[in-house]
């Protein structure tokens, strides 16, 4: 029996093993790119944030969340992590869940995943673009423009748009389409915004761990902690990622705000201000040792001070000033960014439309689908490569049975 598998990325590559588990199936990967999980090489900024602890407890988006659950369950956080230690990777949580390659490197997710494809029933082929498929009586003929396959099984892995630069592309939802399944809007997820704030790009760089409240029309729209980077156009970082779902999709003022200092209440850093006045240093000085030099000129600025006046000089007015910025800094939002810099899809085949106890396709026997291509999409820590595994892992053990 022959499985033919379109993706060798975090999804296809744990299909392809799961599958290979049975030493009756022949596995065939077939993967555009040169290399094997290239995408993945790139995530968690080259540190491969691989999975979150809390993964199987939610977190997850699309028409219908809960067509993940049986997969997760199935293949939940714990039983991937050790999956991958009998790979050979040594893994470490963050206390947030976040769980990391002990080696701090992406690459070693790829390199022990690389290794285990070594096998006599995988056979992995580098630069074939799969560009048509057709349904045969014999299972399905896998076309690139230079040759032909017949596979008895095939799963379509091929990810989703996000993150264009590193493999993301249209391919999976068009193949799938030619079969006959539907797919929803795609929108990018997990992405920067875009801000006309004129302080940016002095602040390129800088990060600060913060509560960032989304406000449209002047209304709470969505919440959350923890790092925020600023960029040259917009916010940046994983509290951003976790609150931009949609944001400036709908006309209006969009306004993300900011409170830099979310330890201490306004009152508390007023005083400590005030304290500041017995020393001799300029104003530009007022928020060293609490916040970034640079942001914290920034604010002092915004609070209309001019960075060269005395401490000692400035009314207790302007240090209140200075302090409720520091809690509450309006940042006006523009856009969200597009496909190229988002890390995930938001959108996807209709999942409906396959047996979440298999990954099977309800429409074309013998087809499967997993990963980012379906609409499925995580949270920002670790969801969206564990929706690759363990939907991979589903899709890969259930076609590589000889009786599926
Ligand atoms: C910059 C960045 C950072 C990220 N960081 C994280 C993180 O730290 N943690 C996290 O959980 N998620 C992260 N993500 C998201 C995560 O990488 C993806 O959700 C995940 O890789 C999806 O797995 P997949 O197997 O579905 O697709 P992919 O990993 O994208 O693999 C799909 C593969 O299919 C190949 N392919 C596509 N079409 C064809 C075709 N027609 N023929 C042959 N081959 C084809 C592609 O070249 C690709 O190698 C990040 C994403 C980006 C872009």
């Amino acid at each position: 029996m022959t499985i033919g598998i379109i993706g060798a990325g975090a999804s296809g590559m744990a299909a392809a093993l799961a599958a290979a588990e049975n030493p009756e199936a022949q596995v065939i990967l077939l993967e555009r790119q040169s290399r094997v999980g290239r995408k993945l090489q790139a995530t968690g900024n080259g540190r491969c944030n691989l999975t979150n602890l809390h993964a199987a407890q939610g977190g997850y988006h699309g028409e219908d969340p809960a067509f993940a659950r049986f997969a997760l369950e199935r293949f939940a956080p714990e039983k991937t992590l050790d999956w991958f230690y009998q790979l050979g990777l040594f893994t470490l949580a963050e206390p947030s869940g976040r769980v990391y390659p002990y080696s701090d490197q992406a690459n070693s997710v790829v390199d022990v995943l690389r290794f285990a494809l070594d096998k006599p029933n995988i056979q992995v082929k580098l630069g074939f673009e799969v560009n048509r498929v057709r349904k045969t009586p014999e299972g399905f003929l896998v076309e690139s423009r230079e040759e032909g396959l017949v596979v008895q099984r095939l799963i379509a892995a091929c990810g989703g748009l996000a993150g264009t630069k590193l493999g993301g592309g249209m391919s999976g939802y068009q193949l799938l389409r030619a079969l006959g399944h539907r797919c929803t809007k795609l929108r990018p997820a997990l992405v920067q915004i875009r801000s006309s704030w004129k302080a940016l790009p002095g602040l390129k760089g800088v990060r600060a761990n913060c509560r960032a409240r989304i406000l449209h029309d002047g209304r709470l729209y969505r919440e959350g902690a923890g790092e925020l980077q600023f960029t040259e156009y917009g916010l940046s970082g994983p509290v951003i990622f976790e609150i931009s779902r949609d944001v400036c999709r709908e006309p209006g003022e969009w306004i993300c705000r900011l409170d830099l200092l979310p330890q201490s209440d306004q009152q508390t850093l007023t005083e400590a201000l005030i304290r500041r006045k017995s020393t001799a240093l300029p104003a530009g000085e007022l928020l060293t040792g609490i916040l970034h030099n640079r942001l914290g000129r920034v604010i002092v600025q915004e609070a209309g001070i001019g960075l060269n006046r005395p401490i000692a000089q400035l009314s207790h007015r302007e240090l209140g000033q200075a302090a409720e910025l520091v809690k509450g800094l309006d940042v006006s939002l523009t856009e969200a960014m597009g496909m190229d810099a988002a890390q995930v899809t938001a959108g996807g085949i209709r999942t409906e439309e396959f047996d979440e106890t298999t990954m099977q396709s309800k429409l074309v026997p013998g087809l499967y689908a997993c990963g980012e291509v379906l609409d499925i999409d995580g949270d920002c820590g670790g969801y969206n490569l564990q929706w690759a595994w363990s939907s991979g892992l589903l899709a890969g053990s259930h076609a590589g049975r000889t009786e599926a």
